[in-house]
């Protein structure tokens, strides 16, 4: 298992332990995707339709026993900030890429998700080429029918952080 120091030192706010049992698939969440509010819907490998059905994800995660999910919190100018949104999401897409680094040293076999698409190159290969970097593609808990909510309240970790902030989520399987 990761070291609190070194999961505190990579940018993680908090983090919680749960089974495998504990994460929350929902049919619903997957369908609420395609309303497209995040504008990836249907653009990337680590959304749907491309990660497949829920119950094909839900397959994938019951290979891995353990699942520890994490936070991290980034500030917003108010509650419009979309730009504020997407730099944040950035950010907790490079604290996923050290957790994968951090996470390589320990295991051979493990998957992280993470909130959201992929946005790590400035034009996408989907859906008529292979994703450039499969290894750190970090699909999206949403795109999985993962509430994360739910997931939060699982782990016992906050879902939102205050005012003027914006709290990203992610799941190691293990
Ligand atoms: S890493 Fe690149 S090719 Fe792969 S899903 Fe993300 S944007 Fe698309």
């Amino acid at each position: 298992m990761l070291k609190e120091s070194e999961l505190k030192e990579i940018g993680i706010h908090e983090y919680g332990v749960i089974s495998t049992a504990e994460i929350p698939f929902e049919e619903e969440i997957q369908k609420i995707c395609e309303d497209n509010v995040c504008r990836l819907y249907g653009k990337t490998w680590a959304c749907p339709p491309a990660v497949g059905t829920v119950h094909a994800c839900r397959k994938r995660c019951l290979h891995y026993a353990e699942a520890m999910v994490f936070n991290a919190v980034y500030s917003l100018e108010d509650a419009f900030d979309y730009a504020g949104m997407i730099k944040g999401h950035d950010a907790f897409k490079d604290l996923c890429d050290r957790l994968y680094t951090l996470a390589k040293t320990q295991r051979h076999d493990f998957l992280i998700l993470s909130n959201e698409g992929c946005r790590r190159c400035k034009t996408c290969t989907y859906p008529s080429a292979p994703c450039r970097k499969p290894e750190r593609l970090f699909p999206s808990l949403e795109g999985f029918g993962i509430h994360v909510g739910k997931l939060a309240a699982s782990a016992n970790i906050k879902y939102t952080n205050g005012e003027n902030t914006v709290t990203y989520f992610g799941m190691l399987r293990y």
